[in-house]
């Protein structure tokens, strides 16, 4: 890798001043594109790769960083930091769409007629494509949320690994990814006032419903058990964030 990163590195004629993080990720970006750098592939060392690249170890830092979180590059504690293989299900985080909604004042509502809108296609296509394996997996998801309906972080996070199964038995990786991103998003607002839920297991037994249609490969079974289960989701998250704004208020009245 040595050998080969030296070559590859040092055709970028990077010696100019002001190089920027965007142009990091542009380089980078493009010698993955042209097969220079292999999915698997470890980056050189930062302070190698930096001095290759012209650029300040901030810089690439922040440009490492960019393309970690649209999924192109992946850092592993004490190991290093790697192209992603193919095959592996992109992971985006939901920094993107984060920016974006600061920046055009995305709606709540807006992000959750995306996710329903994604989630109902992926159900479809999982209750048509899930392996024996992956059912499976949804079935020990709905048990763990069963076993810690007193445990509203604990269930969700078998919610979250559930809706993560389902994303990947639907065999499509662009939406798996669309509806990661949102969904992080979604999870991550959520988690803030999950512990004042009421009706976990109400919202198990909607999973279940879920499962079960994709367990008869009941296409749209699945989809309607989707759509009613995210907007009951969606209606008792609602009444969590009015719940925790008046405890809120209460607090500072006294
Ligand atoms: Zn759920």
């Amino acid at each position: 890798m040595a050998k080969k990163s030296e070559t590859i590195f040092s055709n970028l004629n990077s010696e100019k001043n002001g190089t920027t993080a965007g142009e990091v990720v542009e380089r980078l970006r493009h010698m993955i594109q042209n097969g220079d750098l292999s999915p698997g592939d470890r980056l050189p060392p930062e302070r190698d790769l930096a001095k290759l690249l012209g650029v300040s170890r901030p810089t690439l830092r922040a440009g490492i960083r960019s393309l970690s979180t649209v999924g192109i590059l992946q850092s592993r504690q004490g190991a290093g930091t790697f192209v992603v293989e193919k095959g592996e299900s992109p992971t985006l985080d939901g920094s993107p769409l984060q920016m974006l909604s600061a920046l055009h004042g995305f709606t709540s509502d807006e992000m959750f007629e995306a996710r329903l809108a994604l989630e109902m296609s992926i159900a479809g296509l999982a209750a048509e494509r899930a392996t024996s394996e992956q059912m499976t997996l949804m079935a020990e998801e709905i048990a763990g949320m069963y076993a810690s309906l007193t445990n509203p972080e604990q269930y969700l996070v078998h919610d979250m690994r559930f809706h993560q199964t389902i994303a990947a038995a639907s065999n499509n990786r662009i939406l798996t990814s669309l509806m990661n991103m949102i969904a992080t998003i979604l999870f991550d607002s959520r988690s803030k006032t999950v512990t004042r839920a009421k009706d976990l297991k109400q919202s198990a037994e909607q999973h279940h419903n879920i499962y079960r249609a994709m367990r008869e490969h009941d296409i749209e079974g699945a989809r309607r058990a989707m759509h009613d289960h995210l907007v009951e989701t969606q209606k008792a998250q609602r009444l969590e964030e009015l719940e925790d704004a008046a405890a809120l208020k209460g607090m500072t009245n006294q």
